[in-house]
């Protein structure tokens, strides 16, 4: 197993040298960390070691430290004996002990989750944002963000096909955070008293649900802070390829609604966390009209598709959602985070925290204000989120996400093709998007007793340093899952995993005993 026991071994050194003077100042006000020079010549220190970093493309996905050791080497970078380290010095070995440390989002050995590595100059962007802070949940603070946003609504909208000016955008922390905002929205909209007066002004009343297909675990967090409760989360039949089952939804609404539950609400996802799985929004648009309920897109991972011309297919009928998210911090590839949340009726985007969605129309917004989104999200002090986004839509256009988004999900069918080829591998389901499941089953696995072989091949594989997998249960069994987020991989990169996974399983198999020993 490969962990890293010394902050040698991490690559922190910290060698002394002359203690510098500080620049004290009256009230013991240190200036020096004000000075715009001194913030340059750190910035450049940074950036060369990102550079460094960013030009390793050996395969190392994961480096996992005992995080006993990491506090340790953490808190030694805390002390200065004497004042003996300089500032300069101890922030290199910060910036070591950082990158070092984790997961290896660059490397072609990271295949094993939906954030990506990101497109370097988005940190430079990022850098600018953290500079000039202007949080942008109003206009007055951050102009540019603020009217970007409208801009950038406006090009995600030529994919979907909204009338202008009728529908809203809005930018927030995640989709997690996006999907909780949306379905306030919905629930508002549906139980409008339930805003000033509680979930207790329903009582007598069948209880709210919301019906779901194999829904990230955010949404039913969001239904327990909701006050809706879990056990209100009608779950619809989900066939092999992991979509919710059309013909299935309505029997099952019709049961629900039996058992004493107002669905008002329809979860669907445009890309399943488990495989990427699209689900049927054009039909399930058709249900939500006709019972009149919600409907919500969780394009967490998928959404992006939009911007590609080869796969936005995928996501048909999404003009009919009543909500829909992307993340663009997975397969937009930009830091963590940037979620969009678009809504198809502009006034219910400010009902998720109000009762009466109207008012803020009363109040007569001027220039400014109108371009306020703080009515619309959680946060109150918001990053300009949008800023990556623009810049680099801005500089390259859409070409650089979809090229890439291509690039990817023709990948993963090629690796399932790979998989099919190989006797002593089973593939789960053909691939959607970028996310492929599949199982390690040698012959010889059947002789043995060994429980969650899958799981114990991925976490040895982790440990070993060279790739980073993630593992999944599928019908309740654990299966192995990879992620391609980075264009570096590529059909033989997949290969030589495919070599260290049946490596590490016959390893595992030899350790184990045999069942009739
Ligand atoms: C990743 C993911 C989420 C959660 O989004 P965060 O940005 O991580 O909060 C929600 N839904 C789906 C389908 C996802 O893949």
């Amino acid at each position: 197993m490969y962990l890293t026991d010394n902050l040698e071994s991490i690559g922190v050194s910290l060698e002394t040298s002359e203690p510098k003077p500080s620049i004290d100042q009256p009230g013991g006000l240190d200036l020096d960390v004000f000075d715009p020079q001194l913030f340059r010549k750190n910035a450049e220190m940074v950036i060369s070691k990102l550079e460094e970093y960013l030009a390793d493309s050996s395969i190392r996905g994961l480096s996992l430290t005992n995080p006993y050791i990491l506090l340790q080497a953490a808190k030694d970078l805390m002390t200065s004996e004497g004042g003996v380290v300089t500032v300069e010095e101890k922030l290199a070995a910060i910036i070591d002990l950082y990158i070092k440390t984790g997961i290896q989002v660059h490397s072609p050995g990271y295949m094993g989750r939906q954030f990506s590595g990101v497109i370097p100059l988005a940190a430079v962007i990022d850098l600018i944002s953290s500079t000039v802070n202007q949080p942008s949940s109003f206009y007055e603070a951050a102009q540019l963000p603020n009217v970007v946003e409208r801009i950038m609504a406006d090009e995600f909208n030529q994919f979907i096909g909204w009338e202008r000016d009728s529908f809203a955008m809005v930018t927030t922390s995640g989709g997690s955070l996006a999907s909780l905002t949306a379905l306030l929205a919905a629930r508002n909209d549906k139980f409008p008293r339930i805003w000033s007066e509680g979930i207790l002004a329903l009582e007598g009343q069948p209880r709210p649900a919301i019906a779901v297909g194999d829904a990230h675990y955010s949404i039913s967090r969001a239904v327990g802070i909701m006050g809706i409760g879990e056990d209100q989360i009608v779950r619809l039949p989900i066939n092999q390829k992991n979509q919710i089952c059309i013909d299935k939804v309505r029997p099952t609404l019709e049961a629900a609604e039996k058992r004493g539950l107002k669905v008002f609400c329809l979860v669907a996802s445009a890309g399943t966390t488990t495989m990427g799985a699209f689900d049927p929004i054009d039909e399930l648009a058709a249900i939500a009209q006709e019972k009149n309920l919600w409907l919500h897109i969780d394009g967490a991972h998928g959404g992006s598709l939009l911007v590609s011309d080869q796969l936005r297919h995928k996501l048909k009928g999404i003009e009919k959602a009543d909500s829909f998210i992307l993340d663009a911090h997975k397969m937009m590839f930009l830091p963590a985070a940037c979620t969009l949340l678009f809504y198809r009726n502009k006034p219910k985007s400010y009902g998720a925290f109000r009762q009466n969605a109207s008012y803020v129309f009363e109040k007569k917004p001027d220039i400014y204000t109108e371009f306020d989104s703080a009515e619309q999200n959680f946060e109150c002090t918001k990053r300009p989120l949008i800023m990556n986004l623009w810049v680099l839509w801005t500089l390259y256009g859409k070409a650089l996400f979809a090229s890439k988004i291509d690039y990817l999900c023709q990948l993963t069918l090629q690796a399932y093709e790979i998989l099919n080829d190989e006797p002593d591998f089973q593939t789960l389901h053909q691939p959607e998007a970028n996310i492929l499941c599949f199982r390690y089953l040698p012959v010889n696995l059947r002789e043995s007793a060994f429980p969650d072989f899958q799981v114990a091949i991925r976490n040895r594989i982790r440990e070993g340093g060279k790739f980073f997998i993630s593992k999944v249960d599928i019908e309740g069994k654990g299966c192995l899952r990879v992620v391609f987020m980075n264009h570096q991989i590529d059909g033989d990169r997949f290969r030589t995993l495919l070599r260290e996974i049946r490596k590490i399983g016959q390893e595992l198999l030899k350790e184990s005993k045999p069942i009739h020993s």
